[in-house]
């Protein structure tokens, strides 16, 4: 250890003692929130920035992917449907028309089942969705360590400008992206480093003028993306382009090599007839650490799982493969009161990179808000949880548990995992990459690997 200083115990005030807290309110966490404020449980939600949608909006990942199959059938119904709705409440809705009631299934050739958002409108209506469900926010707060006795959490420290405060409960809804509070809690983890990549809204006067012909706001403010590819091999230098976002340096470094690619871009681009109109506020970090829980993401042969909290596919997998996520992905026997939502639940390899796109994040945090709110109110361990009654509860609320019928073949004859990028535009020849999305992005981007979305 280098050199060290030791500072003196002192008095925490305690602000708030409430059911659950969830720390982080990115999309996952916001979804644990309203779930568990929907099943009688009073709920904090901590989070360090000062907008609620994390990645999806602070991160500037305004793309909500498919929440059907490819073929048909609705597949995430529950928050993970009603959660893209808002996101799309005040600004252009793309989602398409044979889904727009919320069917369960459509036409067979139906256009997936997705949305662009324009992201302050959606952070405006994510504001609005979390009062009007009684959830407290704690905005600009950061979560800092537990309050541990044994295994239990029984309180989290946060820093903010009021200094060094603590807030109490029964339960914990770990949504921070990073398992900042499962990590610290003394759960086992594992990290993973990220490419580079770096997205952004953008204003041309041609895009502009085709999308006003076309009378599509998505298509005259585009979405721009840069992204270094690694080519995989291990020992090549392009892997030195991955980045730690578990630590100040890896995050730093992220945040230097993403930035200077927006600034070569923006050199060799600006002109009277164009503007970067944008910039993420938070480094587009895909995975960097997650739960290892007491079961996982099983995404080799095995599909009906008992316990299942709801289905989960690879959401540019056409048809997707529909598997089932365990209650026990959420959990680990070394804390009794803590879960795990969103993008850093327990899953390994390509079941990790299932897990993190925006309508699984949803349907864990979903789940994790409901499992808290019910052993807040019996006063049970996460372990001693009656799961039936979970199952009951997400499913009244619109959670698919079991892989719906006409599912069961689906095997994907498109997917992008695997295939070349596009040709190289910029600097870093065969490193760096763009590429536009706008309302028919799956179709236009087949050939980016699906760990680079
Ligand atoms: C470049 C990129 C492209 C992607 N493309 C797509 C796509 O097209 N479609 C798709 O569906 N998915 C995509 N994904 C994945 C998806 O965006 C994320 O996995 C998902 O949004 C994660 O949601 P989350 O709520 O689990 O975590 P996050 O969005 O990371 O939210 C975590 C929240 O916790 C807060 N927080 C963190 N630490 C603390 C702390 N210590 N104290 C308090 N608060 C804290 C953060 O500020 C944040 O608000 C992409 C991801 C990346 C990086």
């Amino acid at each position: 250890m280098g050199k060290t200083v030791r500072i003196e115990g002192r008095d925490i005030p305690v602000v708030r003692e409430t059911d659950v807290i969830v720390v982080g309110g990115g999309l996952a966490g916001v979804a644990a929130a309203v779930a568990a404020c929907r099943h009688g449980a009073s709920v904090t939600l901590i989070e360090k920035s000062i907008v609620l949608g994390g990645l999806a909006t602070l991160g500037h990942v305004c793309v909500y992917l498919p929440i059907d199959d490819g073929r048909g059938h609705k597949i995430y119904g529950g928050l993970a449907e009603e959660l893209m709705r808002v996101c799309v409440r005040y600004s252009q809705d793309s989602t398409p028309e044979q889904w727009r009631d919320g069917p369960d299934t459509a036409p067979e050739d139906s256009p997936r089942y997705m949305s662009n958002f324009f992201i302050p409108p959606a952070v405006l209506a994510l504001d609005e969705f979390v009062q009007q469900e009684g959830v407290d926010v704690v905005f600009d707060t950061v979560f800092s360590e537990p309050i541990m006795e044994g295994n239990t959490v029984k309180g989290i420290v946060v820093e903010n400008k009021s200094g060094r405060t603590a807030y109490m409960a029964k339960v914990f809804v770990d949504a921070s992206g990073d398992a900042d509070l499962v990590y610290r809690a003394g759960a086992e983890t594992e990290t993973l480093k990220t490419i580079v990549s770096h997205w952004f809204h953008e204003l041309d006067f041609d895009a502009m003028k085709k999308g006003i012909e076309e009378g599509d706001m998505l298509k005259a403010v585009p979405l721009r993306w840069l992204g270094l590819v690694p080519s995989g091999q291990a020992g090549d230098e392009n892997m030195e382009l991955t980045c730690d976002g578990t630590t100040s340096e890896g995050v730093n470094e992220y945040i230097r090599i993403s930035r200077g690619l927006a600034l070569d871009w923006l050199k060799k681009h600006q002109r009277p007839d164009y503007a970067m109109l944008t910039l993420p506020f938070m480094p587009q970090f895909r995975m960097t650490r997650r739960l290892i829980g007491k079961d996982e993401l099983r995404y080799d042969g095995e599909y009906h799982i008992e316990s299942s909290v709801g289905c989960v596919i690879a959401s540019l997998d056409e048809p997707a493969t529909v598997y089932e996520f365990p209650y026990e992905g959420l959990i680990t026997d070394l804390l009794s009161n803590v879960l795990a939502a969103g993008r850093m639940v327990s899953a390994e390899g390509r079941g990790w990179a299932i897990m993190r796109f925006i309508p699984a994040c949803v349907l864990t945090g979903q789940a994790a808000g409901t499992a808290a709110a019910l052993a807040a109110k019996e006063n049970c361990s996460l372990q001693e949880l009656d799961v039936k009654e979970l199952q009951r509860q997400l499913e009244n609320d619109g959670v698919k548990l079991h892989r719906p019928k006409g599912t069961e073949g689906n095997v994907p004859v498109r997917r992008r995992r695997g295939a070349e990028a596009p040709p190289e535009c910029g600097p870093q020849i065969n490193r760096f990459y763009v590429r536009t999305d706008d309302r028919d992005g799956i179709r236009q981007s087949q050939d980016t690997p699906d760990e680079h979305v």
